[in-house]
């Protein structure tokens, strides 16, 4: 089909839909996605007016966009925008892109019995999705999350100023460098936990997210082991360590709970029924 400007969105989400299904195992999804951002509306809306004519400028902004996802850019970069735990978060290449697998951690924590008032870590917070979607549910919580990537840090923060959870602290740190000295009733992560070696960089999304907030070493379970050992020293008596991990790697991570001395120790499934997070309790002060 070749497309002139004076295409309705009937017409131009099928003319995506062919540029991209060869490329893209999302493609009504993401020429849906896509669409609803140029034209500024909510999902109903196509299904209501299909026969509306896009503008001139709108069609053209499409067309665009649907070129840079036929090229593999993930939606969310073209947007600037994923949603998680129904906010909208700004995203960018700085960091990794809220998965909707992270709710499961986000969830079971609320779930956990700390106090009204807990102080609660998130280390790597990315984007801030989880340390905010807890601040939305939570407010008093006194929540600390940190991030070693500067640029992260800032669009955490910026994450921050546009939800208006402006009572979350952003701080920039490697893991705890600076939080020294403090306590925590709750220490939650979702680290980089890919094996380095792992074939699925090279396909998809991923390809598009950096490293750093993907990979780690030892096999994936470098900066995982890393928090659970050093975490003993900031959890306060019976506060829990909430990690995400892969969806392969809960054995490995429950036996090192067992080893570093935690106890109740358990792993979560996500959604999709695969092990996603695994948590333990720190009753030795
Ligand atoms: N779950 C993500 C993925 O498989 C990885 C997230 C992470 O490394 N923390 O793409």
């Amino acid at each position: 089909m070749s497309q002139s400007s004076f295409s309705t969105i009937a017409e131009s989400l099928q003319w995506a839909y062919s540029l991209l299904v060869d490329s893209s195992e999302s493609a009504n999804i993401d020429a849906e996605a896509l669409l609803l951002h140029c034209i500024n509306k909510q999902r109903s809306f196509i299904y209501t007016w299909p026969e509306k004519v896009l503008t001139t400028d709108q069609f053209k902004a499409y067309k665009a966009m649907v070129e840079k996802r036929q090229q593999g850019v993930p939606v969310a970069h073209i947007i600037g925008e994923r949603e998680f735990w129904s906010l909208p978060f700004i995203v960018n290449a700085t960091t990794l892109i809220p998965r909707p697998d992270t709710e499961i951690l986000v969830e079971t924590a609320l779930n956990l019995p700390v106090a009204e008032t807990a102080k609660v870590l998130d280390l790597g917070t990315g984007t801030g999705a989880i340390a905010l979607s807890f601040a939305s549910e939570r407010p008093q919580w006194q929540i600390t999350a940190v991030d070693k990537v500067t640029d992260a840090v800032e669009l955490a923060k910026a994450n921050r100023q546009n939800l208006n959870l402006t009572q979350v602290e952003i701080l920039q740190s490697d893991w705890f460098s600076a939080i020294e000295g403090q306590q925590f009733q709750l220490i939650v992560s979702n680290p980089p936990y890919i094996d380095e070696a792992d074939e699925h960089l090279a396909m998809g999304d991923v390809r598009f997210e950096p490293s750093s907030a993907l990979t780690a070493g030892d096999a994936g379970f470098a900066d995982l082991f890393h928090i659970a050992t050093h975490a003993r020293a900031y959890l306060s008596e019976g506060g829990y360590l909430l990690l995400e991990h892969g969806f392969e790697q809960a054995l490995v991570v429950r036996q090192k709970l067992i080893d570093l001395g935690y106890d109740n120790v358990a792993t979560v499934r996500d959604f999709g029924s695969n092990d996603r997070c695994t948590l333990g309790q720190w009753n030795k002060v």
